[in-house]
């Protein structure tokens, strides 16, 4: 059997040695994590900000109790752009659903 931590390669990938005696508990909510990350009508959004790496520069997006905003140009006059709707698709399920303006 090979030495090192691959013996214990299982759940999230290999463990060093010392960490091999999880506890059950913690197991237990590894296997629940797989579980909810596949559910994603489970998590809800609220608010939140991030940073679109734009070709050009980068944009500040922000989501304020359902509607986003983005410091692009074409959000300006669309209340929506290429930024907002890819997020829309990439947090499908997990933001309420749009409403056109
Ligand atoms: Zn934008």
């Amino acid at each position: 059997m090979l030495k090192g931590t691959r013996a214990h390669a299982c759940l999230f990938g290999s463990y060093p040695e010392k960490e091999s005696k999880m506890d059950y508990g913690m197991i237990g909510k590894i296997e629940k994590s797989k579980r909810y990350a596949e559910e994603r009508e489970r998590f809800q959004f609220k608010n939140f900000e991030l940073t679109f790496e734009g070709d050009n520069n980068p944009h500040r997006i922000t989501f304020e109790d359902g509607l986003f905003q983005c410091d692009c140009e074409f959000f300006m006059s669309h209340q929506r752009c290429g930024h907002t709707m890819a997020l829309e698709i990439l947090l499908k399920d997990m933001i309420p659903v749009m409403v056109d303006a």
